[in-house]
């Protein structure tokens, strides 16, 4: 068959060179100058290409639309991807958490191993070509880019999300599906930073390391613990990526607390206190506070309790203690959204994956044409699992196309 694929990033070339390797004639198309400018990042630069867990950690740790992936999952699984990619002479390393880079720790290797496989797959690469609009007629899908026309009996649609738009992932896709009568879910950021109604710019940078963090909204309460950092527009890092990942995060009526000390317990807490205060009863409050908490934080959570930093020790009510030891373990920020798509790691939302096939990721509106990667709606936790949805899904549509059976 005479096949088109839009979009060249990881899903877009699996499923290129796979089809061409099951004998179809293969066009790659791709808008940017070079492949994979999304994937060159990923990882700040290593790329976390997939994840040791098994199968079904996998799909525990896919947080919309799981049980749609479970068969591209099982295709084209984590160790299928390592030996593709060391078949290609990229040998990978296992990092902390079961997290998978490629061994020279350079996610160019990976791109340069990507190009590789274009190249011995006989993929037709064409660069420089962003698609506008696609037709069909009853025989052949016709692919308008700003400077060609192609034909093509087979369409794969892998042209990523909206997120990072700067490396050509400006949702395109989602106008082509609609065309096509597919139904698209409302995108929004995820993985990404939380802005605050009240930020802290002078804590910019800062990195906290072993604090809860706690999302609640009405009856919802779920807790992260691990590290955090300050943004000029409020918190980032890997435990609020997760959280802005939550299936049902919202900012209405929704807020955060950060816990300072989760290993203590209040009665712990308040035991340090009283010995710190003992320690330093002559001393102004704000110098008294430094073995339990960082120099920057202590203005902060005195403002937070109301207690004037200049007041000294043994001036300190009983109340006032009891509410300084309340805002270390409940220091409450306001949410006031999220971060941009600029910003996001991944995109929540897209191709409606009700019409689409889990088990060949062809369309079931339209014969023959598939879809792959981030433009469905389907995403994951960090860790190197939105890669592996991007080459099991890819690899998948490629290996159906033609398949009839
Ligand atoms: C900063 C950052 C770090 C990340 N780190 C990791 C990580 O370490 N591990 C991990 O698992 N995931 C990571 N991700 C997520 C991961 O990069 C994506 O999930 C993955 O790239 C999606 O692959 P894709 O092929 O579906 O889409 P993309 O990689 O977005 O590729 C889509 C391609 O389609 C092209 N295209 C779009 N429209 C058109 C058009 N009209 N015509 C022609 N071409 C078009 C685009 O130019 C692009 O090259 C990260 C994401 C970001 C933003």
């Amino acid at each position: 068959m005479r096949v088109v694929v839009i979009g060249a990033g990881p899903a877009g070339v699996t499923a290129a060179c796979v089809a061409a390797r099951n004998g179809h004639s293969v066009i790659l198309l791709e808008k940017n100058e070079k492949i994979g400018k999304k994937l060159y990042i990923t990882g700040k630069g290593r790329c976390n290409i997939t994840n040791t867990a098994s199968m079904d950690e996998f799909i525990k740790h896919t947080v919309h639309n799981a049980n749609f992936l479970y068969s591209a999952y099982h295709n084209y699984t984590n160790d299928d991807l390592r030996k593709q990619l060391n078949d290609l002479g990229v040998p990978t390393v296992i990092e902390r958490g079961g997290r998978v880079f490629p061994r020279s720790m350079k996610s160019s290797d990976v791109n340069k191993a990507l190009e590789k496989w274009i190249k011995i797959s006989e993929v037709n690469l064409f660069l420089f070509e962003n698609v506008t609009s696609i037709q069909k007629n009853s025989c052949f899908f016709i692919i308008q880019t700003e400077k060609n026309i192609y034909e093509a009996e087979a369409l794969v649609i892998s042209t990523g999300g909206r997120s990072y738009p700067s490396t050509g992932s400006t949702g395109d896709g989602y106008d082509f599906a609609t065309k096509f009568g597919h139904r698209i879910i409302p995108q929004r950021p995820s993985l990404v930073s939380i802005n605050l109604k009240s930020p802290y710019p002078e804590l910019a940078g800062l990195s906290l390391r072993n604090v809860q963090l706690i999302y609640k909204h009405k009856t919802i309460k779920y807790c992260e613990f691990g590290e955090m950092l300050f943004t000029h527009k409020g918190i980032s890092g890997p435990i609020v990526l997760k959280l802005s990942a939550l299936e049902h995060f919202t900012t209405e009526n929704a807020y955060l607390e950060v816990d300072l000390k989760p290993a203590l317990t209040d009665e712990i807490l308040e035991k340090r206190i009283l010995r710190d205060f003992e320690k330093n009863q002559n001393k102004n409050i704000k110098n008294a506070l430094k073995d339990l908490l960082l120099q920057s934080l202590i203005p902060i959570i005195l403002k937070k309790a109301e207690i004037n930093s200049n007041k000294s020790v043994h001036q300190i009510t009983k109340k006032e203690r009891v509410t300084l030891k309340e805002k270390i373990k409940h220091w409450d920020m306001k949410i006031e959204s999220l971060g941009s798509f600029e910003e996001a790691i991944i995109t929540r939302g897209g191709v409606d994956v009700k019409s689409v096939s889990p088990s060949t990721m062809e369309s079931k509106l339209v014969k023959n044409l598939y879809f792959a990667g981030e433009v469905l709606d389907v995403d994951a936790l960090t860790g190197g699992f939105n890669l592996q949805i991007a080459f099991s899904t890819g690899y998948l549509a490629g290996n159906s196309i033609g398949d009839k059976k």
